[in-house]
């Protein structure tokens, strides 16, 4: 068989050690595991399932449909969904058993019979509850099957920032004026980065998303394993001049003679085009740098004249071996690497899973 041109390998059981070292740390908290975005493109079914395995018994998503994929694979655990359009039609998430996140008494009444999760919103200003219309959801709840009230962190990943404070402060008076109201429910608040940092803000659960896929929100912390690698293989190899340029507006010149692989991957496979002249690979167990322009399809690497077509190209993956990591490609071009993997779903792109399924 062909090498595959570009190519996602997912580490399952980097997946379960990651979910069970968090619930080890969460617990007794329950450890609610986040597969958004298809599984912040991981894939959201395969790592539902390693997650289970390794301790997660709830799982989070954004939009209904991700949660009914969820139930379609089988899956049985307990599912929060929290982001739906207006007129979203929720009695498949109620047939289905999904748990919804509600922030106003309009939405409350959308939802039906749904076992909610009233969320207030403490001062990220994003989705949720103001406070100033807390007591009236509260009170108008009365009657509906509460099972908790959650909120989300602005600056989690920023350990000692004050509004983790100030928003768990807040979080206290919901929970007060919730239970003043005569609801006795459960309470959430921790992303990764607090599940990691604020113990005491782990509560009945946690929601851990980008730290189960092995990715650390908190710079210097818990030791995880990234769960995901790309990687490709030379197509081509041949000599370049001194004095030649490589690829689109010839942005790098070759200073000397040289050699140049062609890689066939590009910013349609998820190499962000911000990275020309500022990426290298590990090709033949070396880093090596990627000269010229990223293009749609591919790049071309410098390389030692030894390189053969079908030479393994590793683009990032955990850095074992020495490759680049997701985190060093987002550093590069100044974002997170949460965007990153969660943009390495693409059709192109195989997806190979390693571990126990
Ligand atoms: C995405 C998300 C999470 C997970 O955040 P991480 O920083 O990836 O752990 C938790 N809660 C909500 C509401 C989210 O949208």
């Amino acid at each position: 068989m062909a090498e595959p041109r570009a190519e996602v390998l997912v580490d399952l059981d980097a997946v379960r050690s990651n979910v069970a070292r968090l619930a080890a740390l969460a617990g007794p908290a329950e450890t609610m595991v986040v597969v958004k975005a298809d599984g912040y493109g991981h894939g959201a079914v395969p790592v539902a399932e390693a997650a289970l395995q390794g301790g997660a018994t709830w799982l989070g998503t954004a939009a209904l449909s991700e949660a009914l994929d969820l139930r379609e694979a089988g899956i049985s655990a307990p599912i929060l969904c929290w982001l739906d359009p207006v007129g979203t039609d929720y009695r498949p998430a109620v047939e289905a058993g999904i748990d919804l996140s509600v922030s106003s008494v309009e939405q409350l009444r959308a939802v039906g019979d749904a076992r909610v999760h009233l969320k207030i919103d403490t001062g990220l200003s994003r989705g949720g509850c103001p406070q100033s219309r807390w007591p009236e959801l509260v009170r108008a709840a009365a009657d509906s099957d509460v099972h908790a009230i959650w909120s989300h962190l602005a600056c989690a990943d920023e350990p000692g920032h004050p509004s983790v404070d100030a928003q768990a402060k807040r979080f206290a008076v919901a929970y007060e004026e919730a239970l003043a109201a005569g609801l006795s429910p459960r309470r959430h608040l921790a992303n990764s980065a607090a599940t990691l940092t604020r113990p005491d803000l782990h509560f009945d659960m946690v929601r851990v998303g980008i730290a189960t896929y092995g990715l650390n929100p908190v710079p210097g912390g818990e030791k995880l394993l990234p769960a995901m690698a790309f990687r490709s293989s030379v197509v081509s190899v041949k000599p370049l001049p001194a004095g030649e340029s490589v690829s689109y507006g010839h942005s790098w010149t070759a200073a000397g003679d040289t050699w140049v692989a062609l890689v066939p991957v590009g910013y349609a496979d998820g190499v962000p085009r911000l990275l020309s002249n500022r990426m290298s690979v590990l090709l033949g167990g070396e880093r090596r740098p990627v000269r010229g322009r990223v293009c749609m399809d591919q790049i071309v690497v410098e390389c030692p004249p030894d390189t053969r077509p079908g030479d393994e190209v590793v683009l990032f993956g955990p850095g074992t071996r020495g490759e680049p990591t997701a985190t060093e490609w987002a550093d590069a071009i100044g974002t997170i690497d949460y965007e990153i993997v969660t943009g390495m779903y693409r059709p192109r792109v195989t997806r190979t899973y390693l571990g126990r399924r």
